[in-house]
C-alpha cells in the first residue's frame, strides 16, 4: 500500500465516523491507517514519546486527560506551568505565624511589663490580619524595647537574698520574704515585686482573661502596699490555683481539638519535664485523661490521639530512666551544676556590664548614664564644667523607607564610626536609642560644644554615606548645653533636648544652643 493509499483511506474513514476534516481528526485518522497497514510514521508517535520522557505522575495525567495528540500535549504543559501551589505558600504562612504566637506567648509571660504588654499587643495585631505599615510600626516598637533595655531593677533586689536575672523562679525561691516585714520594702521596690507577681498571675496558656485574677491583679498593681498585709495572702493563693486550674482547663480543651494539638502537647510535656520534679507524676495523670477519651469518635482525633499517648509513654519513660540515672550520679551532677550556676553567674554579670551599642559599638544608654553621673560628681566636687550635644538624625525613618532597615543599620553605623573619630579621644560618644546620639565633652562648654557639633554636622553633610549600590545623603541636627549654665543635670538634660527640638523645628540640619 502506498501513501496516497492511506491518505484515501484515512478520509473514508473521517466519513464512516462522520467526523469533520479537521487537521486534528485527520492526523489521528491518519495515524491509525498508516499503523494497519504496517507503517512507522514518526509524527504518529512523536507524542508517546514526548509523554515517555515525563514523570509517572503527568503520564498518568496524561491518560486521564485523554490527551491524544501534540497541541493538546502543549496546553496541558502549558496549564501545568502557569499553577502555582499556593496551599503550600499558605502552609508555610501558618506555620511562621503559629511560630510566631508561639515565642510570643512566652514572652508574655517572662517578667518584663512592657515586653508583656508588647507582646500581647502584638498577639492581638496577629489575630487579624495586621497591614504592612502595622507590622512596621510593631517591628520599629520591639526595637525601641531591645535598645532601652533596662534589667538594673532586679540588682536592686539583692539586698533580699540571691538573684539570678536569667531565672526568675529560681530568683523568687531565693528572695527571703520573711525579712519583708522586719525591714519593709520601699514603695518603689514594692511595686516592682508587685508588678512581678501580677505578671505571674496571667494563666500562659488559657487565652481568656478572669474576671478573679484580672481583679486582684488590679487591686496589688493599685496599691503595693497590700503585700505588707497578710489577708492578701489568701486571695493570692487562691488566684495562683485559679491559674493552674485556667491552664489545666486550656490543656484538655486543646487535646479536645484536633487542629494543632500534637504540637502543643508535646511542648506542655517536654515543658514540664524540664520544670518540675514530678514530671512522671503529672505525665502519668495526661496519660490517664487521654486513655478515658473514646478513640472512636473521629477518626483523625484518634490518629493524634494514638500520637500523643505514645509521646507521653516515651517522655515517661525518658523521665523515670533520667531519674534513676540522676540519683546514680548525684554527687557528679551537684559538681555540675554548681558549674553551670557559676558560668551562668559569669555570663549575667558579662551581660550587666555590657556598655557597648550592639549595632553601632559605642556606648550604650546605661554606660552613657553611668558616664554623666561620673562628670557630674567631678563637676559637684572640682567645679570642672562639661558640655552635653544631643544629635539626632534628620528624616531618618526616610531612610529605612527608601532603602530598607538593613540599610538604616548600616547608616547608623557609620555615623557613629563619624562621630567617634571627629571626637577626642578623651570625649564620650554612645547611641542614647534610636537614631538618636550624645557626646559628652569633659572641661566644655557651649562654645566648645558649638564647634565640635558644627564639625561633626558638615562632616555628614558632605559625606555620601555607601550602602550597596545606593550613596545615601544625610543631615543630623544637634542641641548643647553646658554644666555649668544649668542647675541640676536634670536641666542640662532637659535644656539639651530642648535646644535639640527648636533645630529640629527651625529647619533641620543645625546646631542650636539657646
Ligand atoms: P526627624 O528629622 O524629626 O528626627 O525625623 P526622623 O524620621 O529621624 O524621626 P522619627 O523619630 O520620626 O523616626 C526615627 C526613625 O528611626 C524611626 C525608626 O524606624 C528609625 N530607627 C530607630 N532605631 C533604629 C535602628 O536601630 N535601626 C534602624 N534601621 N532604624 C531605626
Ligand atoms: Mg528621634
Ligand atoms: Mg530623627
Amino acid at each position: 500500500m502506498n501513501i496516497q493509499a492511506i491518505i484515501k483511506k484515512a478520509i473514508k474513514r473521517l466519513e464512516l465516523e462522520g467526523k469533520l476534516l479537521t487537521p486534528d481528526f485527520y492526523a489521528e485518522a491518519f495515524c491509525k491507517e498508516a499503523t494497519k497497514a504496517g507503517f512507522a510514521i514518526e509524527d504518529c508517535s512523536k507524542l508517546e514519546k514526548f509523554s515517555a520522557t515525563l514523570n509517572k505522575e503527568f503520564q498518568d495525567e496524561l491518560k486521564k486527560y485523554h490527551i491524544t495528540n501534540i497541541s493538546e500535549l502543549a496546553r496541558f504543559l502549558i496549564s501545568k506551568l502557569n499553577r502555582t501551589n499556593p496551599s503550600h505558600c499558605s502552609n508555610v504562612l501558618e506555620s511562621q505565624i503559629m511560630f510566631t504566637r508561639r515565642v510570643l506567648q512566652v514572652i508574655e509571660v517572662l517578667h518584663n511589663n512592657e515586653a508583656t504588654e508588647l507582646a500581647k499587643k502584638s498577639l492581638e495585631l496577629l489575630s487579624r490580619e495586621p497591614s504592612l505599615a502595622e507590622m512596621e510600626q510593631f517591628r520599629q516598637l520591639w526595637i525601641n524595647f531591645l535598645t532601652t533595655y533596662d534589667d538594673t531593677f532586679l540588682q536592686k533586689l539583692k539586698a533580699l537574698g540571691d538573684v539570678d536575672s536569667g531565672n526568675l523562679k529560681k530568683t523568687v525561691q531565693n528572695l527571703n520574704l520573711t525579712n519583708l516585714c522586719d525591714n519593709p520594702l520601699n514603695s518603689l521596690e514594692l511595686s516592682k515585686i508587685a508588678s512581678l507577681l501580677v505578671s505571674s498571675l496571667t494563666p500562659s496558656i488559657a487565652s481568656s482573661v478572669n474576671e478573679k485574677i484580672a481583679n486582684i491583679s488590679q487591686k496589688i498593681k493599685s496599691n503595693p502596699e497590700l503585700l505588707h498585709g497578710t489577708s492578701i495572702e489568701a486571695e493570692i493563693r487562691s488566684a495562683i490555683a485559679l491559674r493552674i486550674a485556667l491552664d489545666k482547663q486550656s490543656v484538655k480543651e486543646m487535646i479536645e481539638s484536633i487542629d494543632g494539638v500534637l504540637d502543643k502537647l508535646s511542648l506542655r510535656l517536654i515543658e514540664m519535664i524540664e520544670s518540675s520534679d514530678n514530671s512522671t507524676v503529672e505525665i502519668q495523670r495526661i496519660k490517664k485523661e487521654l486513655e478515658s477519651y473514646n478513640e472512636k469518635t473521629i477518626t483523625n482525633f484518634s490518629v493524634a490521639h494514638k500520637k500523643i499517648y505514645a509521646i507521653a509513654i516515651a517522655l515517661e519513660k525518658n523521665t523515670q530512666a533520667l531519674a534513676s540515672d540522676l540519683k546514680k550520679h548525684s554527687s557528679e551532677v551537684n559538681a555540675l551544676s554548681k558549674k553551670i550556676e557559676h558560668l551562668e553567674q559569669e555570663l549575667q554579670r558579662a551581660r550587666d556590664e555590657s556598655k557597648e551599642d550592639f549595632l553601632t559599638k559605642i556606648y550604650n544608654k546605661r554606660a552613657l548614664d553611668e558616664l554623666m553621673n561620673i562628670k557630674e560628681a567631678e563637676f559637684e566636687r572640682y567645679g570642672h564644667n562639661y558640655t552635653l550635644v544631643f544629635l539626632d538624625l534628620d528624616h531618618f525613618k526616610d531612610v529605612n523607607d527608601d532603602y530598607g532597615h538593613d540599610a538604616g543599620d548600616a547608616v547608623l553605623f557609620a555615623f557613629a564610626k563619624i562621630l567617634k573619630k571627629e571626637a577626642r579621644a578623651v570625649d564620650i560618644v554612645g547611641r542614647f536609642g534610636g537614631e538618636e546620639f550624645i557626646a559628652i565633652l569633659g572641661e566644655t562648654d557651649t562654645k566648645g560644644g558649638v564647634i565640635f557639633a558644627e564639625k561633626v554636622r558638615k562632616k555628614i553633610k558632605n559625606t555620601r554615606l555607601k550602602y550597596k549600590e545606593n550613596q545615601i545623603k544625610l543631615t543630623v541636627s544637634c542641641g548643647v548645653s553646658d554644666r555649668k549654665s544649668n542647675f541640676s543635670l536634670q536641666g542640662l538634660l532637659k535644656s539639651a533636648d530642648e535646644n535639640l527640638y527648636k533645630a529640629k523645628k527651625e529647619g533641620r540640619d543645625r546646631v542650636v544652643y539657646k
